[in-house]
């Protein structure tokens, strides 16, 4: 067997001691887990008739987020998607506005900016936090930007940059202070995709509450789930109600006249999806203890192949360890085949074969089809990562039973 066979099965042996082997069914990246009040809410919503968008729990979600979060104002919104597209609307994004956003990340950065015909300007991440790194980032600024104005202009285009939107990836916190402080310097909105990060916390304070706004998401895949759902996190009251007014339509209150004053959207969310968000919610203590205990068991399975680690929390921040993330070593990376991504590549369909369905990093945003042509940084430890980074199996049941006894 050839050395890296070798080592391919010793990390699926590795990921097999914690996550168990497949039998009929495969072990998935990450399935919701209901396990409280979810039955209960839902069946509230259909027996009082308030599935849709108006309904006690939607309100209730919304002050349940903000204390959670600790945000003067949560927005619950149909998806996360939608809760970007609004953030970058009320930041002030305009057409032929450029945003900075990581080429490291799920699409929906680079979409919500589009949405407003503006122009993804992608940036490169940190080894450390997998997050935008604010030290390259400000050298590059450096160079290609100018001030006129308190704008920041591309003078390579011409184009206002307007706005940063940092992502914590797979619930690891960004270097947000170091982000803030570029944002502040270039004149840039900072609006935080914190998708992936309910439950962390940076210095105690929760993810997506630094930055002018922030977005979550509560798909089916994410820390706790609403079905589909997301919400805007912000501390400011205009902004919070002008979100508010956006995803609803731009309705002004009355009795029965229909009166809009500005194109709004259908972005709210329904009641029967903010029913289950209730019911999750009361459960995410327990998720994020679960997904810490499943860390520490992944980092004690894999304490002995010293050409992969785990990625861990940055120093200073708690992570929900939404997603368990293995990072091959870069001298490792390149072995298995003459591509720089073969040994990930190995690992993955070796562990697919066996119905482990881990996964890779996204493909990089700056090469997808909609976004070849949009400008960049050099994205030089982005293209690393990518070549590195192989997800493993997350769920709250590999390791619930334990916690809760
Ligand atoms: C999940 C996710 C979103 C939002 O996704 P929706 O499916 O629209 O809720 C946005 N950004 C990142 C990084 C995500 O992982």
């Amino acid at each position: 067997m050839s050395k890296s066979n070798q080592l391919v099965n010793r990390i699926i042996h590795a990921i097999q001691s914690v996550a168990g082997a497949a039998g009929a069914q495969p072990i998935v990246l990450h399935e919701p887990h209901f396990d409280g009040n979810e039955w209960r809410y839902v069946k509230e919503c259909l027996d009082s008739n308030y599935v849709s968008s108006v309904g006690k729990f939607v309100n209730r979600f919304e002050q349940e987020l903000a204390d959670y979060t600790g945000a003067k104002y949560a927005i619950a919104v149909v998806n996360g998607t939608a809760a970007l597209h609004v953030a970058l609307m009320l930041a002030g994004v305009v057409r032929d506005d450029e945003v900075l956003v990581p080429s490291l990340s799920f699409v929906a950065t680079a979409n919500a900016t589009s949405y407003l015909g503006a122009i993804p300007h992608f940036v490169d991440s940190s080894e450390r936090t997998l997050g935008v790194d604010p030290q390259t980032l400000r050298s590059y600024l450096k160079k290609c930007t100018e001030i006129r104005n308190r704008q920041c202009i591309n003078i390579n285009t011409g184009r206002i940059i307007r706005a940063l939107v940092p992502m914590h990836t797979f619930g690891h916190p960004a270097d947000i202070d170091g982000l803030l402080a570029v944002a502040h310097d270039y004149h840039l909105a900072l609006i935080e995709d914190a998708a992936e990060s309910l439950g962390s916390r940076i210095n105690g304070r929760h993810t997506g509450t630094f930055g002018l706004m922030g977005a979550l998401s509560f798909n089916g895949n994410k820390v706790i789930t609403t079905g589909g759902g997301g919400a805007i996190l912000c501390n400011d009251e205009q902004l919070a109600k002008a979100a508010k007014h956006l995803t609803t339509t731009a309705k002004l209150p009355h009795r029965w006249a229909f009166n809009h004053d500005q194109i709004g959207f259908n972005y709210r969310m329904p009641n029967i999806n903010a029913a289950l968000g209730c019911a999750q919610l009361e459960q995410l203590d327990g998720f994020i203890a679960a997904k810490r205990a499943l860390f520490e068991k992944y980092q004690a399975a894999f304490a002995n192949i010293s050409e992969v680690k785990l990625v861990q929390e940055p120093d200073h921040t708690t992570s929900n360890y939404w997603l368990q993330t293995l990072l091959l070593n870069k001298s490792e990376a390149r072995a298995g085949s003459k591509m720089a991504t073969g040994l990930r590549d190995l690992i993955l369909s070796t562990a697919h074969d066996q119905g482990l369905l881990l996964r890779p990093a996204w493909q990089l945003l700056h090469t997808l089809v909609p976004y070849q042509h949009c400008p960049h940084m050099p994205l030089t430890v982005a293209k690393s990562l990518e070549q590195r980074l192989v997800n493993l199996p997350s769920s709250v049941v590999l390791t619930k039973s334990t916690i809760t006894g």
